[in-house]
């Protein structure tokens, strides 16, 4: 069994081209943030204060998350309905920023993440999954790229879906985000030691999956 561990910024393309990678490896393809959102979409649902962690953590032995996978497609069920689409706001976004800071919260996910890479060959995407998820991952790699060109490639991808996007509004949004993740005290965003580090800034998307795909195969010896 492979595991690969993709970490990285938000909007690095962290679930494109790790999708893309493991379709054309065969792995299963785990988006780990999607998790987090789950829990951040459970406590807006259920009007749970984020900025109070002892709140938080009081609903999680209630909360129920679900992977499936359709057409290795996944799919995230939160008490057994299908939020898939419901976790890609942006007041998910940010509201999964604050709670994946608590610690109960990464504790509750860490066996559920852990799972998928005891059964499958996997390419997992994430913050900590070459640090602290899967710390033995065969191939690790940090992904990153420039804040400007992140948040130009998600205007992008939400104009492209027919969506409202401005840019200054969602640069403003990752730099946040990158803010929180970095400084958290648990669990921060940072490279693993024995990862291997690819800026996208410069490369279009076929030449990054194709990067990541030959690192692959070189550290795994496929
Ligand atoms: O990757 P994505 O943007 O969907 O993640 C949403 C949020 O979940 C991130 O901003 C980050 O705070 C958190 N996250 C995390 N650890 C992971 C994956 C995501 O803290 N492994």
């Amino acid at each position: 069994m492979i595991s690969v561990a993709i970490d990285g910024p938000a909007g690095a393309g962290k679930s494109t081209i790790a999708r893309a990678a493991a379709e054309k490896l065969g792995f299963i393809y785990v988006d780990t943030g999607a998790l987090y959102r789950a829990i951040g979409l459970n406590c807006i649902k259920n009007n749970v204060d984020i900025n109070d962690p002892a709140k938080v953590a009081a609903i999680l032995p209630d909360t129920e998350i679900r992977v499936v996978f359709f057409n290795g497609e996944q799919r995230v069920l939160l008490g057994g309905d299908d939020v898939s689409e419901e976790i890609r706001s942006e007041k998910a976004s940010m509201t999964a920023s604050v709670v994946s800071a608590i610690p109960e919260v990464r504790k509750f996910l860490l066996d559920l993440q852990r799972s998928f890479a005891k059964v499958n060959s996997v390419i997992m995407d994430g913050r900590d999954i070459g640090t602290v998820v899967l710390p033995n991952a065969s191939v690790k790699i940090f992904l990153t790229a420039s804040p400007q060109s992140r948040a130009e490639r998600r205007v992008n991808q939400l104009r492209e879906k027919g969506l409202e996007a401005d840019y200054e509004t969602i640069l403003k949004d990752i730099m946040i985000r990158d803010e929180n993740d970095t400084n958290r005290s648990i669990a921060p965003l940072k490279p693993a030691e024995d990862s291997v580090l690819l800026d996208t800034t410069k490369l279009t998307l076929q030449q990054s999956i194709e990067s990541v795909i030959s690192i692959i195969k070189e550290a795994a010896a496929l």
